[in-house]
């Protein structure tokens, strides 16, 4: 059965002060138009997922906000068996152009698909009312819209992967999906390169966004970042540290207790030590081990370069939609093992708890901002958050060019990108660069600050869908 993650209202109005008066306004009129267009009907977003992976990030931000404009705006999280996530795995594995662990997709496993959105779709079909704009997230949902487009709803199919230069997965899970495609109205993707050639007439580019008021993004003292990430077992604990407090979404203050299930190897890394921190859900296109491999050389090359490495994931039983993060975790944990002791004692892998979102959201936050560099090393990456969150924090990044890093990062204006995201010396190399030159990598970081204000915040992304429902309409 599907159900309803409920979002509360978060208002427009803080974001006056973040803008001058004449965007202000054109923001207020939007809000204005879009409450028009959507007057008695609904807009549903619905994914795969409540928590982990970056569309778990922003649907809750641009419905709150939705909510805030009064926009009837909801959001949904569809139900699935192992089987079945274990098909979609396998097809977003294909959108990125690998062939995962190779399993078919073939008839069988498109009735196994089909058979659980059937379910699900006559769920749904009691709550999406004709006229409702329904807005699915990802291959996991893609069959759902011809059950809602036959019933009326306008129904617009977004994906948040692809890759570059599609390859022969890609085309096969483009064959597989191919009939939720074609019961969309629209369809939404990241960057032009991911468009295929069956939604060329009714595609639009939309990137994602952060919002700077998230828990996740909140302003946060070095010394609370510290002793955030000392109090969860990140780092060692200094004597007259401040309390290890963020503010929740609902403005109360909490405090982050250390939590039994951050898994810590080798010893916590001393605050002052540079730390290379990757945050990523346990897959191996984020390529872990492959930080793991290029740190390591990394410290051969270089064995009196002070600098530690973080990779960080959620707790890997958390998300529902990723079966395959246990396994990858493990394979990083085997790397881990293999390594010198010298290597050892300097990368630490971490499991954050997932239990209680806003706390994570702050663990996330101060690693984020006590990181020195922060890594994305994707093979393929549909947009990377992850980068995008760093950047606002004003940290310098290194991101492999591959999928929509390639639109945030500018090399070396606001970050750097590693050009081959499988050449371990030359990640190795950007990152001591922005080691040894640390006011370099600085002003990187404040560039990235202001290019992530002028283009990837949630304000922008609203007024894109404020054009996604006039198109609806026309
Ligand atoms: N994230 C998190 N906790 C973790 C790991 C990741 O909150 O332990 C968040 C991260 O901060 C980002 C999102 O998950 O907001 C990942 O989004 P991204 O676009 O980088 O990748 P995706 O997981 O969607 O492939």
């Amino acid at each position: 059965k599907p159900f309803e993650v409920h979002v509360q209202a978060e208002p427009l109005a803080r974001f006056e002060r973040e803008m001058d008066a004449a965007r202000w306004s054109t923001l207020q009129a939007q809000a204005v138009k879009a409450r028009a267009l959507m007057a008695g009907r609904a807009f549903w977003n619905i994914s795969s997922t409540a928590k982990g992976g970056g569309v778990a990030e922003i649907v809750p931000r641009l419905v709150a906000y939705a909510r805030g404009a009064s926009v009837d705006a909801h959001w949904l999280v569809l139900t699935g068996t192992p089987e079945f996530f274990h098909i979609t795995k396998r097809l977003h594995h294909a959108l990125h152009g690998s062939r995962g662990d190779g399993s078919p997709l073939g008839a069988a496993e498109h009735e196994r698909y089909d058979e659980v959105l059937r379910d699900n779709a006559e769920e749904l079909l009691v709550l999406v009312q004709p006229g409702d704009v329904v807005l699915l997230h990802d291959p996991q949902t893609c069959g759902l819209a011809p059950a809602l487009a036959a019933v009326g709803a306008h129904v617009v199919w977004r994906c948040h992967i692809g890759r570059d230069t599609p390859n022969a997965e890609v085309t096969r899970a483009w064959e597989f999906l191919a009939p939720g495609l074609a019961a969309a109205r629209l369809t939404i993707f990241t960057r032009a390169a991911y468009v295929p050639p069956q939604c060329a007439d009714r595609a639009l580019v939309i990137q994602p966004s952060i919002d700077i008021f998230a828990v996740k993004n909140q302003p946060m003292t070095p010394e609370v970042a510290r002793a955030i990430l000392a109090n969860t077992g990140l780092l060692r604990g200094t004597p007259g540290s401040p309390e290890p407090i963020f503010t929740r979404a609902d403005g109360v203050t909490a405090r982050v207790s250390r939590c039994a299930d951050i898994m810590q190897l080798g010893t916590e890394p001393s605050p002052d030590v540079p730390l290379v921190v990757q945050i990523s859900r346990w897959d191996p296109l984020k390529d872990p081990a492959g930080v793991l491999s290029a740190f390591a050389l990394l410290l051969r090359q270089s064995p009196n370069l002070r600098a530690e490495l973080v990779l960080a994931g959620p707790a890997v039983t958390s998300v529902a939609d990723d079966p395959d993060a246990a396994a990858t975790l493990q394979d990083v944990l085997a790397l881990w093992r293999q390594q010198s002791h010298f290597v050892r004692q300097r990368v630490h892998l971490a499991c954050l708890p997932m239990t209680d979102l806003e706390e994570n959201a702050a663990i996330v936050n101060a690693l984020q901002r006590h990181a020195a560099i922060v890594a994305q090393k994707s093979l393929q990456e549909g947009f990377g958050l992850t980068i995008t969150e760093a950047m606002w924090k004003a940290r310098p990044v290194v991101a492999s060019a591959v999928g929509g890093l390639q639109d945030q990062v500018v090399h070396g204006e606001n970050g750097l990108l590693v050009r081959d995201p499988g050449d371990r010396a030359e990640f190795a190399g950007a990152v001591r660069s922005l080691l040894e030159a640390p006011e370099r990598a600085a002003l990187l970081g404040r560039r990235a600050h202001e290019h992530v204000r002028a283009h990837f915040t949630v304000t922008r992304h609203l007024t894109d869908f404020v054009r996604l429902i006039e198109l609806l309409k026309a």
